[in-house]
């Protein structure tokens, strides 16, 4: 029930701050196109994304065992770096423009010298924002986040960090000036649960409003057994206690991976675009780095989302079986638990 409404209110936000009858139009063939059971879903879209992550970097001042876009596989580079020139290009392209809502990621997104000007701008454009860092430089450039605030901060949670950056997440949370969501966001794994109990009394504690919970997607074949499957009872438990006892925070829950041979039928393929500096595709934040051979936005020639790659994803809606490189992502039968 509280999914089904996190679901209308994400939607009801985005659907607003699409301004104009064809913004609106898009966001409702978009709707639409994901309601319907999977199997009848077109492999081909007639409709542009009404919610996209721009990658303003791939550099970070971290270096994390999880992260999908910075690793031994392929590193950053800060020819990635999103000029303003490019970022105007990029929201203003047909194919951006229907986004009502954008995430800025990377990377640390605040390592780019242009972070604040893309916030003014989208704001400026009446987009919801929202941003994924690890923090760590918040203190540094307080007052002009503090000026240039977005609507959602997700503060990625590391073990081994937090305690030493607590003290810039409690000087935001409890500014009397903040008007963004804080969101602490941690990635739970069938190992890390049992100890998630520090984690909400850090976020109560910091003055957190929610904390987002994020599955594990296994990037390597050997590390399959670190998502959390909808039969573990364990987790359930764990996470029913820690609600029960943090009433006052709101905690976004993990989608978990069902092992019934259900439908493929992930709705990031569909609503959700994911995008390079170069104007190169992702089918999703997992599926990294972006790449031309996905289909790039600026290539005239090529129409982005119905791309060769994207439409043999979507051949796999409603199919028992999904992408190879789906098999264990907790998406892969819709978006359940999180709102999208
Ligand atoms: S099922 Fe997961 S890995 Fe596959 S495209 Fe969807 S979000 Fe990406």
């Amino acid at each position: 029930m509280i999914s089904t409404l996190n679901k209308i209110n994400t939607a009801f936000e985005i659907f607003r701050a699409n301004k104009g009858f064809a913004s609106k139009f898009n966001f409702a063939k978009c709707i639409l196109y994901n309601l319907t059971p999977s199997k009848y879903r077109p492999q081909s879209l007639n409709f542009f994304p009404i919610s996209s992550t721009i990658y303003v970097n791939t550099i970070c001042n971290y270096r994390c065992s999880f992260c999908f876009l910075i690793n031994d596989d392929h590193k950053g580079s800060k020819k990635f770096n999103l000029t303003l020139d490019r970022f105007n290009e990029l929201i203003e392209h047909d194919f951006l423009r229907y986004s009502g809502r954008i995430t800025l990621g990377g990377g640390e997104p605040f390592l780019n010298k242009y972070i604040f000007d893309f916030i003014k701008i989208l704001k400026s454009n009446n987009k919801v924002i929202s941003i994924y860092t690890n923090g760590s430089l918040l203190d540094r450039l307080y007052d002009s986040y503090m000026d240039n605030q977005v609507n959602y901060l997700n503060i990625s949670h590391y073990d081994d960090k937090f305690a030493s950056l607590r003290h810039i997440f409690k000087r935001i949370n409890f500014d009397k000036k903040r008007t963004s969501i804080t969101r602490l966001s941690k990635i739970v794994t069938n190992e890390n649960f049992y100890e998630l109990e520090e984690v909400f009394d850090e976020a109560t504690a910091s003055g957190f409003d929610r904390i987002i919970l994020q599955n594990y997607f296994p990037y390597k074949k050997d590390e399959k057994d670190l998502v959390i499957y909808k039969d573990n009872k364990d987790f359930i438990n764990t996470l029913n206690s820690l609600k029960k006892k943090h009433k006052k925070i709101k905690v976004i829950e993990p989608n978990l991976l069902s092992r019934r041979n259900k439908k493929f039928s992930c709705n990031n393929l569909s609503l959700n675009s994911t995008i390079d500096s170069e104007g190169n595709l992702s089918p999703c934040c997992f599926l990294t780095p972006p790449s031309p051979l996905n289909g790039n936005i600026f290539d005239e020639n090529s129409n982005p989302w119905n791309s060769f790659q994207f439409l043999k994803f979507r051949e796999k809606l409603g199919e028992n079986s999904s992408p190879k490189s789906c098999e264990f992502c907790y998406f892969k039968h819709g978006i359940e638990n999180r709102v999208f």
